[in-house]
């Protein structure tokens, strides 16, 4: 169900337009351009640069305001309901957000005796952090409890799990939003239920900022960290959000310096076009381009599907699988598939996926998509890959 502008949509990213033969398939590791970010960027730095909060003059002033009407667009797009009780900080992306909060926050409100949850199967971006802030205050004779989130990667976490292991020292869930490999949608709701309503949760939406509607007053979560250049803006932006409850006020030390002006601007752009295309739009779209793969890869016995995309109906009315969808060739080996697939044209991620605890993807092959994706080249890839099934 194109509307006919989406039709049209390939074309508004200058670096696929125009060759219908490349197929980027590799969104989740960083999302391309559409010109109106390239156009916004490019305008901010021919009319009006400057560094912000300390000129006397139009330019540096224009950058002030525009770094503040990004931080009001970051919250909107958030469907941010008190902008005055939340803060936002513009990150290099979501692995220094992530890495901020652990720092200049979780380390300084943990106290003897709590317990954090920790989600081991995701991006070691989001499990590191945490357990080197449990380290920190071990050292210092603090001991926190750190509990694994039960995974299983066929199903998703286990929220009856949960809800057994929350108690009254649970201080801090980390989860992720949608998973960087399996593509399973986390289900913060549940989470929060299993959580009660004082734990404090931190949710990595690396991959659901502009995949999928994402709203801080529906979830409740404290914070939300994510990566601009996954949602179509410039490499090394991003931001964290933030609500000061649960004792969450979070006013990270050290804050000074230059600002990415450039990448900030990128960002309030490219929220302005994800929105504009409609981001429900492109959660089905997506979700669409998944299950059509996933569902050709399960006709193909020389390929084994990975995670949560594995099990799910193709017709599952759970929101559940997004556009990441990760498998393997029985036989031919993943980072060998990356390469047959790139020589005909397919970018996609092969190999392991930074897990640095637990997932059974090492080596595997992902594909991800995003808006500007098309049912041609879902079809084109499983060709592709079923020439290697009857040739393998
Ligand atoms: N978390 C998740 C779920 C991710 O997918 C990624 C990027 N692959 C990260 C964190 C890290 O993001 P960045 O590299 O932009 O810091």
């Amino acid at each position: 169900e194109l509307r006919p502008w989406q039709s049209r949509l390939r074309e508004q990213f200058p670096i696929i337009a125009g060759d219908p033969d490349l197929a980027y398939l590799d969104s989740a590791a960083t999302a391309q351009k559409p010109r109106a970010v390239l156009d916004a960027v490019t305008d901010y730095l021919t009319t009006e640069n400057a560094n912000a909060g300390r000129g006397t003059y139009p330019w540096a002033n224009r950058t002030t305001a525009l770094i503040e009407q990004a931080q009001q667009r970051v919250r909107r797009f958030l469907g941010d309901p008190e902008p005055d009780r939340s803060g936002v900080h513009f990150v290099s992306g979501t692995t220094e957000g992530l890495r901020l909060v652990a720092r200049d926050w979780l380390v300084r409100h943990l106290r003897d005796g709590d317990e954090i949850i920790l989600p081991v199967a995701d991006h070691s971006a989001n499990t590191l952090p945490w357990r080197e802030a449990a380290d920190q205050l071990a050292r210092e004779g603090v001991t926190v409890g750190v509990r694994p989130m039960p995974y299983d990667a066929a199903r998703d976490y286990d929220h009856r799990a949960l809800t057994a292991m929350v108690n009254e020292r649970t201080r801090f869930i980390a989860t992720t939003h949608v998973h960087h490999v399996y593509g399973g949608d986390m289900n913060i709701g549940r989470i929060r239920a299993a959580a009660g309503p004082d734990a404090v949760i931190c949710l990595d939406a690396a991959q659901g900022v502009g995949h999928l509607p994402l709203s801080v007053a529906e979830l409740d979560v404290d914070f939300v960290v994510f990566s601009g250049h996954k949602a179509m803006a410039l490499p090394g932006t991003g931001a964290i959000w933030s609500r000061n409850r649960r004792g969450s006020r979070f006013a990270p030390g050290g804050w000074a310096g230059t600002p990415n002006t450039s990448g900030i601007v990128s960002l309030a752009a490219a929220l302005d076009w994800l929105e504009e295309a409609g981001v429900e739009w492109i959660a089905r779209w997506t979700v669409a381009l998944g299950a059509r793969l996933t569902d050709g890869l399960r006709k193909l016995p020389a390929y084994e599907v990975l995670g949560c995309q594995r099990s799910l109906a193709a017709d599952s009315p759970v929101q559940q699988r997004h556009g990441i969808v990760t498998f393997r060739h029985r036989r031919i080996g993943s980072n060998d598939l990356g390469f047959i697939l790139a020589a005909e044209g397919f970018m996609v991620r092969a190999d392991g996926h930074c897990q640095a605890e637990g997932g059974e993807t090492t080596s595997s092959v992902r594909v991800s998509v995003h808006a500007y994706n098309t049912v041609d080249e879902v079809d084109r890839l499983l060709e592709a890959l079923a020439r290697l099934d009857t040739e393998g």
